[in-house]
């Protein structure tokens, strides 16, 4: 998981916003009623899917992709049809999610604070492909991590499956040594450690295992927008 800026909120959103946030704050609120059917947020995800590279804000896989409720909507209504509460998310990840929300809630891929970006929170076992909690974070943080992990089963065999197949590939392209890199390379690493690429976080703590160099450019909003 890596940090994304999801860049401006689309200008249609406002009034969609105002319209129909207030039915499902009325219903969460009160308890009573019938659930509101409207699902205006699915217009939205293809300005979702640019911001995100059409890649999953949690297993950042190549996905066609639905429109995540960060803060699930039983507990906040009023970030229904919130740009901010929104997040690109693969299908396995939207619903392992569902409505879930522990109290400390999960690591954000889009917080603002440097401090609480993915990359402060994740490592991985490029053997396993596993993605895990980094070791020097307090126990808050830990256990925060550890449930993001868990709920959103981001350790499934399906998901292992890619990121080992992906970094074998990566090793087939990119030499172990950086002593041995060529321009193409060197271009090819650059090109990987893109955040517009899939799995490119694992693929940075790859290279930064072998010593090479891992960035990669912070801002990933679409050009467009
Ligand atoms: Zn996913």
């Amino acid at each position: 998981m890596h940090w994304v800026d999801r860049g401006p909120e689309p200008e249609q959103l406002a009034r969609i916003h105002a319209r129909y946030t207030p039915r499902w704050v009325r219903f969460y609120g009160s308890g009573t009623g019938k659930k509101p059917s409207d699902t205006r947020w699915r217009e939205f995800s293809g300005d979702l899917a640019d911001a995100f590279h059409d890649l999953c804000a949690y297993c950042e896989e190549l996905c066609r992709g639905e429109v995540d409720h960060f803060r699930p909507k039983s507990r906040y209504p009023e970030l229904v049809y919130s740009w901010s509460n929104w997040l690109f998310a693969c299908h396995d990840c939207n619903h392992a999610k569902l409505d879930k929300w522990p109290t400390a809630g999960y690591v954000d891929p889009c917080a603002r604070s440097r401090t609480a970006h993915p990359e402060r929170f994740f490592t991985y076992d490029t053997l396993t492909g596993e993605i895990l909690p980094k070791g020097d974070l307090s126990p808050g943080r830990y256990r925060k991590a550890r449930q993001t992990i868990d709920d959103l089963r981001l350790n499934e065999w399906h998901h292992l499956r890619k990121r080992l197949v992906w970094l074998r590939l990566i090793s087939e392209i990119i030499p172990d040594d950086p002593a041995e890199m060529t321009a193409e390379s060197e271009e090819l690493r650059a090109h990987y450690c893109s955040r517009t690429i899939p799995f490119s976080s694992i693929t940075r703590g790859w290279l930064a295992e072998r010593g090479h160099r891992a960035d990669s450019p912070r801002r990933t909003g679409s050009s467009s927008r």
